[in-house]
């Protein structure tokens, strides 16, 4: 079979045949845990977390993890550990982010929804700073932090206006989209900043989408908002902080992504004209590619116009394809040399004919009991399944060398049960 895979991308290779995971057989963690499963390798989190330190070291910027790529403790535990900060986007998050041993002061804090609970909870635990997406969320937090007798950092989230180049459903730095402050009123925000006595106004953000492959959408966003820094300059407003997001794209396909030096050296000229401390916001560039989705073979159907291999993963487990229809590559666990190809749609059980891992997909022919690979799956996979159809969310595993945890517990049917209640006239 075809290794479309570089060497430094990822830790999933074949050896004699078979997927290894760093140097397990995941054929062995498939029989130990059953399927479906979330797999991560560690080396691959920590790899890739380590080139974008290494790219930006100049900077020396601090690296917030964005957490709702994926929130399993381990995953942010072992980033944490390695130095990382999180952006986080709910008190969930903000919880989570505590549990793992994140310090506050390397929380920061974006969504244009906060809550007065949220907001109160980040202000008395210390985080670093909001990023704020609005003006009446501004004055939200100004009256929060003054009940609190707290001065309160924050960064004005920017919406420059630019074309990511992916997907309309990732897009984020649009006007037509709802993240974020035009210029023009971010200017009144700064020049009224008095208003907001329980705040200090010093950061700017901006994040202009996700699974941007190449560098110019970046550039042509970091320039808008450097010039906006060098204008409040000169209008008297001192800043400390520029958070550039996140939205790096990683190898889906046969994708040509801007790895992290070339982005470092293509956005880093403008970085360090604006003399400000830098954060960076990734999440998909640090574990997408450090997950795969494992599922089994149920049934080899055939109809008169497909053959469909129905897995035990579906859309609850791994929503991107029927979201975004998005590409995920898939290998066999076994690499099976003979030439038959077949084209198979492989979906999953889910009563949803969007509930598909992909469509029209050319691969060895397959057999009942096969066990799949999805790769690209550590990003936007676990952290968004859910409990659709009944299902249970699937167990995760985390590799470290030759041995493998399960990070979380395959969920059981008592943790369908969880949280309902019966009303009393139903009894
Ligand atoms: N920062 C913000 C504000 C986001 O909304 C997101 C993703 O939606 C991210 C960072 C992380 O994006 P990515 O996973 O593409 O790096």
């Amino acid at each position: 079979m075809e290794r479309r895979f570089e060497i430094n991308m990822h830790d999933f290779r074949y050896k004699n045949n078979h997927l290894f995971c760093e140097s397990v057989r995941i054929e062995d963690i498939a029989s130990n845990v059953g399927t479906p499963f979330y797999l991560y390798s560690y080396r691959t989190l920590i790899d890739h977390f380590g080139k974008l330190q290494e790219a930006f070291k100049e900077v020396n910027p601090l690296i917030c993890y964005s957490m709702k790529a994926n929130s399993n403790s381990a995953i942010l535990r072992a980033l944490v550990k390695k130095g990382a900060g999180l952006d986080i986007v709910s008190g969930g998050e903000l919880f989570k982010a505590l549990r793992s041993g994140c310090v506050p002061r390397k929380i920061v804090y974006a969504s244009v929804g906060k809550t007065t609970r949220e907001i109160r909870e980040a202000i008395r635990r210390g985080i670093l700073f909001f990023n704020v997406e609005s003006i009446p969320e501004l004055e939200l937090i100004n009256s929060i932090a003054l009940s609190l007798r707290k001065t309160v950092q924050v960064a004005i989230r920017i919406n420059p206006d630019v074309e990511p180049h992916t997907h309309r459903f990732i897009t984020t730095g649009k006007l037509t989209n709802k993240f974020g402050i035009d210029f023009e009123t971010a200017r009144r925000i700064f020049l009224q900043r008095n208003r907001f006595a329980s705040l200090k106004i010093n950061g700017l953000h901006m994040h202009i989408g996700s699974q941007i492959i190449e560098s110019s959408p970046f550039i042509g966003a970091i320039r808008r908002v450097a010039a906006f820094v060098a204008e409040l300059r000169r209008l008297g407003v001192r800043l400390k902080y520029l958070n550039i997001g996140g939205g790096l794209g990683i190898v889906y396909k046969n994708e040509r992504p801007q790895t992290a030096a070339e982005f470092a050296s293509a956005v880093m000229p403008i970085l360090r004209k604006t003399g400000l401390k830098i954060i960076l916001e990734p999440g998909r560039f640090i574990v997408g590619n450090a997950g795969i989705l494992v599922a089994r073979v149920l049934y080899i159907k055939r109809s008169k116009t497909k053959t469909f291999a129905i897995v035990d993963a579906g859309m609850n487990d791994l929503i991107r394809p029927a979201l975004y229809e998005a590409y995920h590559e898939i290998l066999p666990l076994r690499e099976i040399s003979h030439s038959v190809r077949t084209k198979y749609d492989v979906v999953g059980p889910i009563c949803e004919s969007a509930d598909f891992l992909a469509k029209d997909r050319t691969m060895p022919k397959l057999a009942v009991g096969d066990l799949l690979a999805v790769m690209g799956a550590g990003a936007y996979g676990f952290s968004m399944s859910s409990n659709y159809n009944q299902r249970l969310r699937a167990a995760e595993v985390m590799v470290n060398k030759n041995q493998f945890f399960i990070t979380r517990r395959r969920e059981d049917y008592s943790d369908l049960l969880k949280g309902e209640v019966i009303p009393g006239f139903l009894k």
